[in-house]
């Protein structure tokens, strides 16, 4: 779906532990660059490519992908577009989240699995083992790794903003031009509404506090989230309420 001439957010059908869903990776271009925010699930190289070309942008015209954080459904097709476009393309990051990224440190979904193994049905172990794999084939190297408040020279300028909580390096991203939140699994839309990714899956909901406060620095119109794609009712102010129901 086409946002701006510079924005087009991907919508990915999914199943996420066997319910079916959308996902929303972000493909930002200007003249210069092609770059994909987040990747999508192991094994969706060419749905991603579909959904590229559906935009009207070559794939092949790709040269970076920033990664808002390490989890499966974030990370999963970063190997295989680097494989496809041999080496051409970037892979950029928060310096916290690149360990877990490139294999050094365990992911912490696949670690808090293991945590728990002994206790876990048969069906979940079999969603374990799905994981495991998924991970190990989606290993990559990170070759740049960003800081809070960089600006990334494309569509205007892109801010990066360090928004630990759901992982301990994830990333949020802000278009100046356009106003445009891009916020990875900070924020979530459920029934219409921008509410918060489940407690469940945030790694520290104090971290989470802290970076949705951090937001309210910024003049966000519309929030693209990677689960439930496109908010624009009064951001802020929904932000703020947010950040104060914790
Ligand atoms: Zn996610």
């Amino acid at each position: 779906m086409k946002i701006t001439n510079e924005i087009y957010m991907l919508e990915i059908p999914a199943n996420i532990m066997g319910t079916s869903s959308i996902i929303n990776p972000t493909l930002l271009r200007d003249n210069e660059k092609v770059i994909l925010v987040d990747t999508g699930f192991p094994g969706q190289l060419s749905k991603i490519r579909e959904a590229i070309e559906n935009e009207g942008v070559a794939f092949y015209d790709l040269g970076m992908v920033i990664l808002t954080h390490q989890d499966i459904d974030h990370v999963g097709n970063t190997s295989s577009i680097i494989k496809e476009i041999q080496n051409n393309v970037k892979v950029f990051t928060h310096k916290e989240e690149k360990p877990f990224i490139d294999g050094e440190k365990k992911p912490i979904k696949l670690a808090q699995f293991e945590a728990k193994l002994d206790y876990l049905p048969e069906n979940m172990k079999e969603i374990y083992s799905k994981l495991k794999a998924g991970f190990e084939s989606s290993k990559v190297n990170v070759d740049y790794t960003m800081t809070d408040g960089e600006e990334l020279p494309y569509c205007g300028g892109i801010l990066v903003i360090y928004t630990p909580g759901h992982t301990p390096g994830h990333i949020s991203l802000y278009l100046k031009r356009y106003k445009t939140l891009i916020a990875g699994d900070l924020l979530q839309i459920h029934n219409g509404k921008l509410i918060l990714a489940p407690e469940s899956t945030n790694f520290d909901m104090n971290l989470t506090k802290m970076s949705l406060k951090k937001l309210l620095n910024y003049d966000i119109e519309t929030v693209i989230c990677y689960h439930g794609g496109i908010y624009k009712d009064d951001t802020n102010k929904r932000i703020a309420e947010l950040g104060d129901l914790l």
